[in-house]
């Protein structure tokens, strides 16, 4: 049961969509008759089918299948002449007749034929009844209430399909009939739910375009996520690049000033707004202009424009019915399937824009702007067809961290261009349209050609006023906390040491065993505090390297001295054989970080046997090496042991205190100097960390 029903909404609905296809191919009224009728024979499976339409108080016999030639001359038939269809008309009931031969029959031809069965039914539009539709067979045949009713709304929906096109008709014929365009409100509606949108855009646009003697017509619709009015196609007198290129900002020239204000506005001057925004899309010679918004009740969809060669082209009089043109053009927009995608795809952009908000823009080897993506125009503010072909520096400009220009040859850009070394950078201003100024993360890479010259450059860029207003309520929170936190670990230190040195009395060996315990803690807490700061310190760039000759040699005897006793605690030979001097080009404070880093670890992570320091010179570096024979490094550990906050969680280590932060710092600091940092490991076996440095 449930099976038959969607199969005749399956046919009902495949039949529907085969009626309103031919309706929309076809431009005008004598053109779609055949078409529509052959479609009803073949999904009725009858022999012989005819059209007549209502016109005044006569039956107009449209079109026939089946039925011979010569019924076409037959004359209308009038209603006192009678008959089956009349009957229809009159009651507006359909009529069915099995034995034909017993029927009084109004058409000879039809009467000769020799059909056994007919079925007539009325053709309606809500309650106005356009025509009737008959089929004939020659066979008797029994039709059933469902042939009966699918026949009904096939009819109707031929009867709709007439309609529309009589309106097109109108809308096309003559402005005197202006009363019975009022009518065209109701039917737009049908319009929509059956036709062919784009063909009814175009069909709307082109009637109204030439209606008002011009030769370009346009709609452009509202997009809500680039804030642009933007061309439908199809438009009417315009190529598919002029449709592409045709956007305006929604306060821009006429047609932004008309969506604004929801209003019509007509113009014999092109203002210079307008202008530009027509020069944009290569719309030249334009000298008077008619723009009225597309109102659905109280929601603005976009413009709609039409445009002339002729300076006085358009009339006081025109503006009244172009409004009225405009408004029920609106509401094919409104149902039209292209303004439902578009907002369908603007929810799906939506989206992805919020999250993909980059700008992109190329440049080519002069720096000049070849392309802007549309998460760059909501950045800047610019569309792209202002940017192109001017340079980068002209039109958003380039100011360093002081608010100070930079110069064309001494950007950036123009490294990127000579060099190709792609670069990063957050040490840069650049300017909106409105000509506020806003930090700037800029990525920087080259295009080769296939030559593999350098062409030009992809710049991707974002605003980061938000990132670095974070980052500075960040770096606040931190270093007024680390702040906090140090005063009262080194005033906790400073009693210790007090108690130690017996300046408040005895103390017993218990007690002070318990208070060297605590000092540790406290040390650990300390170490922990100045970690964080010099994390925060890296990740804001607020470290700064001072880079000099440095003797390594002689900073690793000192620092082998200073961990001398932490290691004789465990056992540990601590060896450093002096081989020579090793002038390397460093930070002197942050070279002996790295240094007691490794060796601390070195110390931390071996249960027994040595640590041992090594240091050569190669090619054009200095290469130190920490080697111990302690619990090792696991492959899988191996991989994430620079990162932030990495410890290597297994029962060897669950004893050893440690943030996790020591490697992460130290191989920032060797970078920073121009350095490498890397190691080798075996479990169980021990670990060699090197890192090198240029020879100074
Ligand atoms: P931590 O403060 O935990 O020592 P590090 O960043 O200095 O932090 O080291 C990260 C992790 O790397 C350590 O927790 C430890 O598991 C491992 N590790 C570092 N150095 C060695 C080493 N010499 N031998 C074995 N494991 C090491």
């Amino acid at each position: 049961m449930e099976d038959k029903i969607n199969k005749t909404e399956v046919d009902n609905l495949e039949v529907l969509y085969a009626i309103s296809k031919i309706a929309a191919q076809a431009q005008d009224l004598p053109k779609l008759w055949g078409p529509l009728l052959e479609k009803v024979l073949e999904v009725l499976k009858v022999d012989a089918g005819t059209f007549m339409i209502l016109e005044g108080d006569v039956l107009v016999r449209r079109a026939s299948r089946g039925l011979g030639e010569e019924i076409m001359q037959e004359p209308p038939i009038p209603s006192s002449k009678g008959g089956i269809s009349w009957k229809v008309i009159n009651t507006r009931q359909p009529a069915v007749v099995t034995d034909l031969t017993r029927e009084k029959v109004a058409s000879k031809t039809i009467a000769e034929k020799g059909f056994r069965s007919l079925v007539s039914v009325p053709m309606m539009v809500r309650d106005q009844i356009v025509g009737v539709t008959s089929v004939f067979t020659r066979q008797e045949r029994q039709f059933s209430e469902k042939d009966l009713n699918f026949f009904s709304i096939i009819a109707n929906q031929a009867a709709l399909a007439i309609m529309s096109i009589r309106t097109a008709e109108i809308l096309g014929e003559n402005r005197r009939r202006l009363a019975e365009l009022e009518d065209l409100n109701q039917i737009s509606k049908s319009i929509s739910t059956l036709f062919d949108f784009e063909e009814t855009l175009y069909s709307i646009v082109g009637s109204i375009t030439k209606m008002f003697r011009s030769d370009k017509g346009v709609l452009l619709l509202f997009e809500h996520d680039s804030h642009l009015l933007e061309a439908a196609s199809p438009a009417f007198g315009l190529s598919a690049n002029q449709v592409r290129d045709f956007r305006a900002r929604n306060d821009e020239g006429i047609m932004g000033q008309s969506f604004c204000k929801g209003i019509p506005i007509m113009t014999g001057q092109i203002d210079e707004e307008t202008e530009q925004v027509l020069k944009r899309a290569k719309i030249s010679d334009i000298k008077s202009i008619l723009a009225a918004p597309l109102k659905v009740k109280s929601q603005t969809l976009g413009v709609i424009l039409v445009f002339s060669n002729n300076p006085n082209n358009f009339l006081r009089d025109d503006l009244r019915l172009f409004t009225i043109l405009s408004s029920q053009a609106a509401i094919v927009v409104n149902s039209s399937s292209i303004y439902r995608e578009r907002e369908e795809e603007r929810k799906k952009d939506e989206a992805l824009l919020t999250s993909i908000g980059d700008g992109v823009l190329a440049l080519d080897k002069e720096q000049k702007i070849i392309h802007l993506n549309k998460a760059g125009e909501q950045i800047t503010g610019f569309l792209a067809e202002e940017l192109l072909n001017k340079t980068f520096i002209d039109s958003l400009g380039l100011w360093g961290k002081l608010g100070q220009p930079v110069d064309i040859n001494d950007s950036p850009l123009k490294k990127v261009l000579e060099n190709g070394k792609p670069l990063v950078t957050k040490d840069f201003y650049l300017k909106k349209r409105s000509g506020s100024l806003f930090p700037a993360y800029l990525s920087l890479a080259a295009i080769y050609d296939a030559d593999d010259k350098i062409m030009g450059a992809i710049v991707v860029f974002r605003d980061i006023t938000y990132e670095i207003e974070l980052e500075q309520m960040k770096q606040e929170l931190i270093s007024i906390a680390t702040h906090e936190l140090r005063a009262p670990i080194t005033a906790i230190k400073g009693y210790l040491d007090m108690i130690l040195a017996g300046d408040t009395g005895g103390v017993s060996g218990e007690t002070r065993e318990t208070i060297a315990e605590v000092v540790k803690i406290n040390q650990r807490l300390a170490d922990l505090v100045d970690d964080l700061l010099n994390v925060s310190r890296i990740e804001q760039g607020r470290i700064t390297i001072r880079l000099k000759t440095v003797e390594l040699s002689a900073l690793i005897q000192q620092t082998v001295q200073e961990y001398t006793p932490l290691a004789e605690d465990k056992k540990l030979t601590l060896l450093y054989q002096k081989n020579g001097s090793f002038k390397v080009k460093a930070d002197a404070v942050r070279l002996r970080q790295v240094l007691n880093n490794l060796l601390s670890n070195a110390i931390k992570y071996t249960k027994e046997g040595s640590v041992e320091i090594k240091v050569e010179a190669k090619g054009k570096d200095v290469i130190c090496q920490v080697k111990d024979t302690g619990i090792g490094i696991s492959q899988s550990a191996q991989k994430r042991l620079f990162g932030k906050f990495y410890r290597v969680k297994i029962p060897d280590t669950r004893q050893i205190t440690g943030t996790g932060l020591g490697l992460w710092i130290c191989q920032k600091l060797v970078e920073m100097m121009g350095g490498k940092i890397w190691f080798e490991s075996a479990e169980n076996k021990g670990s060699s960390f090197y890192f090198s440095l240029p020879k100074a």
